[in-house]
């Protein structure tokens, strides 16, 4: 995808999340907080057939990392969800895109923006909080 399509892409989904709110069944929520950028959001997760929502506030990388988030990790197990996160963490830190990572290679632009790295990863750290989190 060309650089164009992937703005569009992130701009698309800060402003009409597909998995925007609480889960309506969940097992386990984490906050993230980013001072730096004012970003704030929760993450529902429902582990049996992972299900993940989101309630955020903030930048367009970090709502749109969010809402690519939920849908990427949507039906893996934790497993493959720590291996997606481990992924996504290398890719907006060296720009280098994966292919695992589908329509997340969108935020991978953001390695040249030093500062807002944690705006593409704070999603993924409430993501694991939960999912470390007591059932
Ligand atoms: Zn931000």
């Amino acid at each position: 995808m060309s650089a164009e399509l992937y703005q569009a892409l992130i701009m698309d989904r800060s402003k009409n999340p597909r998995f925007a709110g609480a889960l309506a069944d969940y097992d386990a929520a984490a906050d993230g907080e980013n001072p730096m950028c004012g970003d704030r959001t929760k993450v529902f997760i429902k582990r049996d057939g992972m299900q993940v929502g989101h309630e955020s506030r903030g930048c367009a990388i970090m709502l749109a990392s969010a809402d690519l988030m939920a849908e990427a990790v949507a039906g893996l197990d934790a497993a493959h969800v720590n291996e997606l996160s481990r992924a996504f963490e290398a890719t907006v830190t060296s720009g280098a895109a994966d292919d695992r990572l589908g329509a997340l290679n969108a935020l991978a632009g953001v390695h040249e923006y030093r500062s807002r790295i944690k705006c593409a990863t704070l999603p993924w750290t409430a993501l694991r909080d939960a999912l470390n989190g007591d059932v």
